[in-house]
């Protein structure tokens, strides 16, 4: 296996709201720690998208305005090559309004944005209030492996997972998917979608982790690191959440 992770961040400049970009820096940050060799590359607005150029795929939250552009660059150009990235066993990994784009659609009032179509999730934006606040969830990336994601979500957008659709996680404290299943975000094999900003991997290193080796074929666990400011920072978001 290569030592190396090449990430490929699509629309970074519009895609980043609550500084979403801290989790691309995560994954450089202990990959470099480790001495497993990094690559940043990026997709925007109108670029063909290289289904071979990556390891994990990465898409951050964004307002609805910006996530009209990019929803139908994403429909339109774009399709194929996640698709065919997906396929060949890529990590794609989408929060917030990244995974919103992931499913089939975001109805937005009258207006549907059209989706990927990678996992089987239809989103629309309810008149209601917006589902915000510190958030934990417990999840099982492996069996009999449960464990804790903390973060925070901000999201007029509920979405419903169709019966195709797993869930990542389980809402322990906060709002999720729709505020109402109990279930958050979406997880099809590598491809995974979730609500929770933080920015997530600062708050779970040991999601990164699991991120990095998943993506690279590198054992678990990956070499150990002093985390102890990764740690207080899980603990912090948990705490935050009341977990
Ligand atoms: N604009 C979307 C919504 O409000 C996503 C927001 C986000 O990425 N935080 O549902």
């Amino acid at each position: 296996m290569p030592e190396r992770l090449r990430v490929c961040a699509l629309y970074p400049d519009l895609m980043n709201i609550y500084a979403d970009r801290g989790n691309l820096l995560m994954l450089q940050r202990r990959c470099a720690w480790r001495g497993i060799g990094f690559a940043l590359t990026a997709s925007h607005l109108g670029e063909a998208l290289d289904p071979d150029g990556a390891d994990l795929y990465y898409i951050g939250g964004g307002q609805d305005r910006d996530q009209r552009l990019c929803a139908r660059d994403l429909a339109e150009v774009k399709r194929d090559a996640i698709h065919a990235a997906a396929d060949r066993g890529a990590v794609v990994l989408a929060v917030c309004g990244g995974y919103q784009l992931l499913g089939h659609s975001y109805q937005l009032g009258s207006e549907p944005l059209p989706g990927v179509g990678l996992v089987d999730v239809t989103t629309v934006r309810a008149e209601g209030p917006r589902l915000i606040g510190n958030i934990a969830i417990e999840v099982e990336l492996a069996p009999g492996r449960r464990r804790v994601l903390a973060g925070f979500e901000n999201h007029g957008g509920r979405t419903q997972l169709g019966p195709a659709a797993q869930p990542l996680g389980r809402v322990l404290a906060g709002h999720g998917n729709d505020g109402r299943t109990g279930h958050e975000g979406v997880r099809r094999g590598r491809v995974i979608g979730t609500y929770m900003h933080g920015p997530l991997l600062p708050k779970n290193a040991w999601f990164a982790d699991w991120l990095i080796a998943t993506a690279t074929g590198l054992p678990e666990p990956l070499g150990a690191l002093d985390d102890e400011l990764e740690a207080a920072a899980h603990a912090q978001a948990r705490q935050a959440a009341g977990i």
